[in-house]
């Protein structure tokens, strides 16, 4: 017998208000409609261990298509529902905590939830115009029942001859949602949602080599002592369809004071300049909930790629509220914790294979001190750069003995640290630096500036950076007097180019002089670039080489050989720093010139 019946929620008002906001993601009611038939199952698997209910050979969820028809089917052999269950459940409690979502999504002011977790069976209506079930209770006795509904007020319920256990949603799709009618659809969705759902899945089965769509226990359950490298990898390359393998990988693996599973991969980047953006999957008992949640996990960490399943996070709560809640934080502590602790042990343990990877790690790890000052305390000896001889080092390996307030009153300036921030720009200063003796260290990321920064602002006492063209005369000069003839000679001839002369005695007698820029003035003006407020050249100071052969033949030179051989030098110092423009390139290729036509004549 049929009976109608009135739905008291005052559905009709629903549907808009969800559909505007899941717009972009009505793909999740296959999620909740898939996830329904597998709690079906679990419930009727844990009967079946307390002995209420006889054993089930084979758990499934089926999956069908039916364009002809127009349906979509979800069926399950789980504990299926009696008439006064499907009340209660379905016309009361999915359509009430439909409400309920809708009420609390109002609540979070369009702030979100995440995965949109929580609108359970009624979302189903986001897609289809009339949904029926069929069910049959695990019960002895049980009798098939069937429920429809458009899912605005009203539905019927009524029996049916349903054979087997378990329940069965027809989705009638709508017309604008043809879509979900089709195979290909609905199999790219079963692999985002359900991929480790732990009911095997079947879609459209045709009863001969039907293969499971889903994965139903995925390598991150299982304990990481049972786990093999092979078996890591392939996890990465199916759950990432990244043919690349990656480096290594943190499985994490904590029952408390949370559970939290996964397994995060450091992959190989792909190039230097570019952050890679990764992708780390967030999942809720084996359902697939969202990518990258910020408030859940540590941004930098997004740039690894990774499945983190967390029972424990509260889902159907606006996305602000997450962000505050203590419990999350230490989830995000705990992670960052981990990777932190993988990198130290692969340090200590294995330090070969560290050095191979820190090209690929070295942005991920700066990233994550500059984001993370926890990171940062925990990793902080194991930040490497390769020094002129191209031995890695420990960064902090290169900083001086603290300088007490006392020395730095009296003008004592912390440990200087030189660096290279282009091996062919800088080739000069790293031949000068490795002649004399002295040692750079090469830091050629694009995140470097900032990181160096960050590190003489982490270490103030005892350790400030400088490009190695920076002050080439403080690290290589020899005790000597100014020498003011030379000096106003230069001067003179550099007048109105914004240059500073200064005449020292450098170590290597071979080069006439060098241009030094000031660190602080140059980081600056390539500040200002970055923010695009335009050029703004930090100035230059040319360093006169008295030591120098060219340099002192030019004291008994007339003045205007004076004059030409100075800007000669400079411009040879010049090139060393920058390439000329195009006007002093012609004036240096004519005095060349005619310094060449003297010399063959000679
Ligand atoms: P939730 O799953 O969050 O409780 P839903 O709206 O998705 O909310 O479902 C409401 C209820 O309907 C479920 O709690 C469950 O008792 C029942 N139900 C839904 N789908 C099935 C199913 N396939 N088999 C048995 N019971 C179901």
């Amino acid at each position: 017998m049929e009976k109608q019946g009135n739905i008291r929620i005052a559905s009709e008002n629903m549907m808009p208000i969800i559909k505007k906001w899941l717009y972009s993601e009505k793909d999740i009611f296959l999620r909740e409609i898939v996830a329904n038939a597998q709690d079906a199952i679990t419930k009727h698997k844990k009967l079946v261990d307390l002995g209420e209910a006889a054993a089930e050979e084979q758990y499934r969820v089926t999956v069908t298509t039916d364009a002809k028809a127009g349906t979509l089917t979800v069926e399950d052999n789980g504990i299926g529902m009696t008439e006064e269950e499907v009340e209660k459940y379905i016309t009361q409690i999915a359509f009430s905590g439909a409400a309920d979502f809708v009420d609390k999504y109002e609540k979070a002011g369009g702030d979100g939830i995440i995965g949109h977790f929580g609108l359970g069976f009624y979302s189903a209506y986001m897609v289809s115009e009339d949904i029926e079930i069929y069910t049959k209770s695990y019960r002895d006795g049980a009798t098939g029942v069937h429920w429809q509904s458009d899912g605005n007020s009203t539905y019927t319920i009524g029996d049916c001859d349903k054979e087997t256990r378990g329940t069965k949603i027809v989705m009638h799709i709508a017309k604008d949602e043809k879509e979900f009618l089709k195979a290909e659809k609905i199999r790219e969705l079963l692999h985002k949602y359900c991929s480790f759902m732990p009911y095997e899945i079947y879609l459209n089965p045709t009863g001969k080599d039907d293969k499971p769509v889903n994965t139903t226990f995925p390598l991150y359950l299982k304990q990481p002592k049972e786990c093999t490298d092979e078996e890591y990898k392939s996890f990465y390359r199916e759950t990432f369809s990244d043919f690349n393998e990656p480096l290594f990988w943190i499985h994490l693996n904590m029952e408390y004071p949370f559970r939290l599973k996964g397994i995060l991969y450091f992959p190989k980047v792909k190039k230097q300049v570019e952050l890679e953006r990764g992708k780390v999957k967030l999942y809720c008992n084996q359902v697939y909930i969202a990518d990258n949640i910020k408030e859940v996990i540590p941004e930098f960490l997004m740039l690894l790629n990774g499945v983190i399943d967390c029972p424990d996070i509260p889902l159907n709560v606006s996305r602000s509220f997450l962000q505050n809640d203590k419990q999350v934080q230490k989830i995000a502590k705990h992670i960052t914790k981990k990777v932190a602790d993988k990198l130290t042990e692969l340090y200590k343990n294995d330090k070969e294979r560290y050095e191979t990877c820190w090209p690929d790690l070295a942005t991920f790890v700066k990233f994550g001190c500059l984001k993370d000052e926890d990171f940062y305390k925990k990793v902080k000896d194991i930040i490497i750069y390769k020094n002129l001889a191209g031995e890695y080092h420990p960064v902090s390996s290169f900083y001086g003995e603290e300088v007490s307030e006392e020395d730095a009153k009296n003008g004592k300036e912390p440990q200087a640290v030189y660096y290279v921030s282009d091996e062919n720009k800088q080739a000069q200063y790293i031949r000068m630096f490795r002649d004399a003796g002295l040692d750079a260290i090469y830091c050629d990321t694009y995140i470097d500036p900032h990181f160096l920064s960050y590190l003489e602002y982490k270490n103030p006492t005892r350790v400030r950076f400088l490009r190695i063209d920076a002050d080439v005369a403080g690290a290589l000069k020899e005790e000597s007097e100014e020498d003011s003839e030379l000096k106003s000679v230069f001067e003179k001839a550099l007048d109105g180019k914004h240059v500073t002369v200064k005449t020292e005695k450098l170590k290597d007698e071979k080069v006439p002089a060098v241009v030094n820029v000031a660190e602080f003035a140059r980081r600056l003006s390539e500040m200002h670039a970055f923010y695009g407020m335009g050029e703004s050249p930090a100035d230059i100071t040319l360093v006169v080489n008295v030591a120098n052969g060219a340099v002192q033949a030019l004291r008994s030179a007339g003045e205007e050989a004076q004059k030409k051989a100075a800007m000669q030098i400079y411009y040879l110092a010049l090139m060393n720093y920058r390439p000329l423009k195009p006007e002093e390139l012609s004036d240096f290729v004519e005095t060349n010139t005619l310094l060449l036509e003297n010399y063959l004549k000679k």
